[in-house]
């Protein structure tokens, strides 16, 4: 039995993970919840499961959960409580399921307290995988991959030394723009939000679906494996696979490649984050190979997708660069979301933030907050003069 703690328990990967708990009673006890807005969901979760201490962003509605709850639970608040909830005495493994840069410091305050963490915050490693894997190495704690595409690889590894491999396969579904002829580069600028907020195999949040049609999902996705894996970036591949059934893969120098496969269900990976090592039974997925009929795979379009590319740049540089394409990107895209920038405007404003970047090598983690910073401003500077 694993005590966990789940910051971000109302969003997306937070919801799987308690369908997780559910699932698993004697595997998974929830300890920790934390949610940003939604009070009213956490309401619901923690009535169920009971966890000894709950966290809300907002210090009023803390308050008034804390009156309805009584003392059983404790509740708290902000960055403040996060950071409570992340190094809660009981607690064995931290998953951190927050959307943005909020998950760092209660991700580092929790390897700090001696806790494994699970990590699902694409942002965390992104900007401070030098120092959170670093961190984890000083304490002795594991950091898991809640991403499929990690999980695959964390599985096909199985401890295996890093000389013994020669690539590794990020597989990339290639979102809702995959198709050339159907959508060639010149159409891109009519891009509407519904259309890139359609992604056709997973289910997932507003800015991680359209990162996926962008690509720049995978871009990040190449960063973090470049940190978990401590593999340099240019042995980290991408290659479309639409049906999204292979999750990623291992090349071995033998030429063997080891893959992990089912049908798409994030509920998987996050299982086995939670009770790794062990496997604990679910009949959740179940996949029909029969059924599927084919698996195809495809070199992806880094003309009409330059995420890649850019990312393989930020990796491949390494400083501060990539938390500056991370920032830059959730400013590119939180304004297409409100049509102040055209589709094609999201990689164009990166790229331009990128570009005007004086980087900073192994940074410490404020020199890394303040290029985050930086680029926010930078990028809202481009997007006002574009709109
Ligand atoms: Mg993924």
């Amino acid at each position: 039995m694993k005590n966990v703690v789940v910051l971000g328990s109302t969003g997306s990967i937070g919801t799987s993970t308690i369908k997780v708990a559910e699932d698993l009673p004697d595997w998974v006890n929830l300890v920790g919840l934390a949610a940003g807005g939604n009070s009213e969901l956490l309401m619901e979760q923690t009535l169920k499961f009971q966890p000894e201490a709950i966290g809300i962003r907002d210090s009023k509605t803390a308050v008034d959960m804390q009156d309805a709850l009584g003392t059983k639970v404790q509740v708290h608040s902000g960055d403040e409580g996060l950071v409570k909830l992340a190094t809660l005495e009981s607690a064995d493994i931290v998953l951190i399921a927050i959307v943005g840069t909020g998950g760092l410091q209660p991700a580092l305050a929790a390897i700090r307290a001696g806790k494994d963490i699970a990590v699902a915050s694409k942002e965390i490693l992104v900007m401070a995988g030098e120092t959170v894997m670093s961190e984890a190495r000083k304490y002795g704690v594991r950091v898991l991959a809640v991403d499929s595409e990690h999980s695959a690889i964390f599985q096909c590894l199985d401890g295996k030394p890093n000389d013994s491999i020669r690539n590794i396969w990020l597989t990339a579904s290639g979102g809702p723009f995959r198709d050339a002829e159907k959508w060639p580069k010149d159409c891109f600028p009519e891009i509407t939000v519904e259309k890139a907020l359609k992604h056709p195999s997973w289910e997932m949040g507003r800015k991680i679906t359209i990162d996926s049609s962008t690509l720049f999902n995978k871009g990040l996705e190449m960063i973090e494996a470049r940190w978990l894996f401590d593999i340099e970036m240019d042995r980290v591949q991408v290659v479309v696979h639409p049906q999204s059934v292979i999750h990623s893969m291992v090349e071995y120098v033998d030429g063997s490649f080891i893959s992990q496969l089912s049908t798409p269900d994030m509920c998987l990976p996050i299982q086995y984050a939670l009770t790794y090592p062990e496997r604990a039974p679910s009949q959740r997925v179940a996949t029909n190979f029969a059924e599927l009929g084919k698996l195809t795979f495809e070199q992806p379009d880094t003309e009409r997708f330059p995420a890649l590319g850019l990312a393989r740049d930020a990796g491949t540089r390494g400083g501060t660069l990539p938390a500056v394409m991370n920032a830059a990107n959730e400013i590119a895209v939180d304004a297409f979301c409100d049509r102040k920038i055209r589709y094609d405007q999201i990689t164009a404003t990166v790229a331009q933030t990128m570009a005007r970047h004086d980087l900073v090598e192994h940074p410490e983690l404020d020199q890394i907050l303040d290029a985050d910073t930086w680029a926010r401003e930078e990028a809202n500077r481009i997007v006002s003069t574009e709109a």
